[in-house]
């Protein structure tokens, strides 16, 4: 369950990105494309309320799955 207001925490990763640049289409805010090799820039780590759902759905667009959500509350290890 998502809430929007809840704190999101984003990372990419740029050894599986493909430049394919769907991200920074979908939240050009949160994502940008160095460049030299029009691999994915992470611009907010944090993203600000108004671009999370786009933030969001950048994850899910992206063909190469190299977005990935971390929720602060998700014990991940
Ligand atoms: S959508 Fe994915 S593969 Fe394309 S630039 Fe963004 S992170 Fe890279």
């Amino acid at each position: 369950m998502s809430d929007p207001r809840e704190p999101l925490r984003i990372s990419v990763s740029r050894d599986r990105c493909v430049g394919a640049g769907m991200c920074v289409l979908t939240a050009p805010g949160v994502f940008e494309q160095d460049d030299e090799e029009g691999l994915v820039l992470l611009l907010q780590p944090a993203p600000a309320p108004e671009h999370r759902a786009a933030a969001r759905m950048a994850v899910g667009l992206c063909p190469a799955a190299a977005i990935k959500l971390n929720s602060p509350q998700s014990s991940d290890s």
